[in-house]
């Protein structure tokens, strides 16, 4: 997946995301990336959250909308997924260990964060300060 959030000079909120998909799906196959507020959910009150990874795990605890309702509580952006992570880690953690799963949130003041499950995941940022500066996104294994 790749998953984009972008904010305007105006500090209005957008988000976009596309996927291949899962290796060796069924035909068929929905993954989490075409349905809002799994793989995409922007708030232009509160911030914007996009996922990757295992479709079917971010779908079970509606991930990105997960994320964004967590920074309308006072969640940091990364505070955000991790704790959306930590909900996939519960509910199977023998499962969590052998999959990838990321979160990527940037909220109404411009911040902005990730994490994922395993090693592995990085986000570029690109603003007034950086113009395209690497992120190590923060990991759980
Ligand atoms: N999230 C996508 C899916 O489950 C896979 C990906 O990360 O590209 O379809």
């Amino acid at each position: 997946t790749i998953g984009m959030l972008a904010m305007d000079a105006n500090g209005n909120l957008s988000g976009a995301c596309t996927t291949s998909g899962m290796a060796f799906k069924l035909r068929g196959r929905v993954g989490d990336s075409p349905i809002i507020g799994a793989g995409l959910f922007v708030d232009n009150e509160v911030g914007a959250a996009t996922s990757t990874g295992v479709g079917e795990e971010v779908i079970r605890i509606v991930g990105s909308h997960l994320v964004v309702e967590l920074m309308r509580q006072g969640y940091s952006p990364e505070n955000a997924c991790k704790e959306a992570v930590m909900r996939i880690v519960k509910r199977d953690p023998a499962k969590a260990k052998a999959i990838q799963i990321g979160f990527l949130a940037l909220n109404k003041k411009g911040e902005h964060g990730a994490y994922c499950l395993q090693q592995g995941f990085n986000y570029a940022v690109c603003n007034a300060e950086d113009q395209k500066k690497l992120i190590k996104g923060k990991y759980y294994f």
